[in-house]
């Protein structure tokens, strides 16, 4: 059959790994082909994923924030919640992206095929549609970024609009009353914060013994404890078993440590987990190996066991997130367009962006004791910082840690309003190979949260014992 598009390089899937691929590649000469089935560009991250739940959760913060201004002699009323308009206002947010990468990738001259993509050949892409049409691309290279999609959990009434996964929860049709949410991991916590603030009554079921598995425990606590001060229920070791339609609600029922009282619920957010789309695109037609689980193996080139084929972002594994998809379309296009390249970072950041903010990056101690890798913690307590204080945030705390032989920092995290956007100076103390005293000498501005990082340092080195 004959080809009805050619190129160079086809990116399969337009979320940030994918149009970074594709925009990279462009700017370095080739031709390239962005395969989307949906007419937006941006992918989960942009359209349902990190962009819209964080506009959402910036209302949250004022809401919140007004409330606690009464701590200090500011009390406003209760606030009027206009949900169509914050609606509009998130997707005006979202939308002005999704004009701004059509320009770019127009401006580029890449292709934008809208159609659903799958393999028919090493070489041969086949893009349907939906609506009848077929078109045929032959590429010489391809980078697939097909990104990956909620966990449905078996079981629960997925025809009830009342039974939710990220992307209806995101839709905002309303603040139930009573929300159940399963999972207690990011995602889960970050839209349970949104509803909270919006007024719904929030329970939280985690089959795990904390929230946020993978983040250390004590970096949990303040965000547990200001949860359940706010109301929110929070149930460990348990799981729902079954989840029924009924006229009045979702009738759940639970099993494990901590049943929670409420047993049915207007809706139910669940939220327990992403699969990768690999098993969907006939990659076995390519001869590209996918995984029991979904995921493509890569090696430190993003390539796939067929070398002209690479494959970047959820597709490939954890952790699934938007600034991994980022940089690892950027090195797939580079290295497709012939530079000598390979995967040379040493550490990918997390954040969850509930109240208070969660940030680590590197070694955790959780994994540091398991793995037997001996290192010093130095902790600095917000409580000892006025900034802090100042905002009523001295619950935080930010931690280093250092590796015993070498004093070099490998890893970090913080607690704390704005604890994703410092945890970004711990990654690169991590990348530079910094030491503890490189960091305690880096004179920080006064008074920031930012400080709390040096201090961490110098508590490690012992260059201050007192915290004042
Ligand atoms: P995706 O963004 O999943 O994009 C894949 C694209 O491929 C999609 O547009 C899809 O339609 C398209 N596609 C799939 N199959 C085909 C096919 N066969 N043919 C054509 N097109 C196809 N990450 C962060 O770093 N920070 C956050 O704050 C954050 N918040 C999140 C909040 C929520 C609610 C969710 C769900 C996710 C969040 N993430 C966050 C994760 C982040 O969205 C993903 O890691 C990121 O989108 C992955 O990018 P990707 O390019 O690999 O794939």
């Amino acid at each position: 059959r004959q080809a009805d598009v050619e190129c160079a390089l086809l990116v399969l899937g337009a979320g940030p790994g994918g149009y970074t691929a594709a925009f990279r590649a462009a700017d370095l000469g080739l031709d390239t082909v962005l395969v989307e089935r949906y007419q937006a560009l941006g992918g989960v991250c942009l359209n349902v994923g990190c962009i819209p739940s964080k506009a959402l959760l910036h209302a949250a913060a004022v809401i919140d924030e007004a409330a606690h201004a009464a701590d200090y002699g500011i009390a406003f009323g209760k606030p009027k919640i206009d949900l169509d308009a914050l609606r509009a206002h998130k997707q005006k947010v979202v939308g002005q992206f999704n004009k701004g990468l059509a320009g770019m990738a127009k401006q580029r001259k890449v292709r934008v095929l809208a159609g659903s993509g799958a393999f028919v050949s090493p070489n041969e892409i086949e893009v349907d549609d939906g609506k009848g049409g077929t078109q045929l691309v032959r590429f010489e290279q391809c980078i697939v970024a097909a990104g990956s999609q909620a966990l449905k959990l078996p079981g629960f009434p997925w025809d009830d609009p009342r039974v939710m996964d990220s992307t209806d929860a995101l839709e905002l049709a309303g603040t139930p009353k009573k929300l159940l949410v399963v999972g207690g991991g990011i995602i889960g916590l970050e839209m349970a914060t949104v509803y909270r603030a919006l007024g719904s009554e929030i329970t939280v079921v985690e089959l795990a013994d904390q929230l946020m598995p993978g983040a250390d425990k004590d970096l949990v606590k303040p965000l547990a404890d200001r949860l359940k001060k706010q109301g929110v229920a929070i149930h460990l070791k348990t799981k729902v078993v079954e989840a029924k339609a009924q006229k009045n609600g979702i009738a759940c029922s639970f099993e494990g440590e901590s049943i929670p009282e409420t047993k049915l619920f207007d809706r139910v957010l669940v939220a327990v987990g992403r699969v990768p789309n690999g098993g969907k695109i006939d990659a076995d037609r390519a001869g590209v190996r996918v995984g029991e689980r979904g995921f493509i193996d890569v090696d430190r080139q993003m390539r796939t066991n067929v070398p002209h084929i690479f494959a970047i972002g959820d597709i490939v594994g954890q952790p699934m997130l938007a600034h991994k998809a980022t940089h690892e379309g950027k090195l797939a296009a580079e290295v497709a367009a012939g530079e000598k390249k390979e995967w040379v970072s040493r550490v990918i950041p997390s954040v969850a962006y509930t109240d208070p903010e969660i940030a680590w990056v590197g070694v955790t101690e959780t994994e540091a004791k398991a793995k037997g890798i001996k290192i010093g913690v130095g902790k600095f307590p917000w409580a000892a910082s006025a900034r802090a204080v100042g905002i009523g945030r001295g619950e935080g705390f930010t931690k280093l840690l250092f590796d015993e032989a070498t004093h070099r920092v490998v890893g970090g995290a913080i607690v704390g309003p704005h604890a994703g956007e410092l945890i970004a100076e711990v990654a690169l103390a991590i990348e530079m190979g910094a030491e503890a005293s490189d960091i305690g000498h880096t004179i920080h501005p006064h008074p920031t949260l930012s400080e709390s990082v040096a201090m961490a340092a110098e508590v490690y080195e012992g260059t201050i014992t007192d915290l004042y």
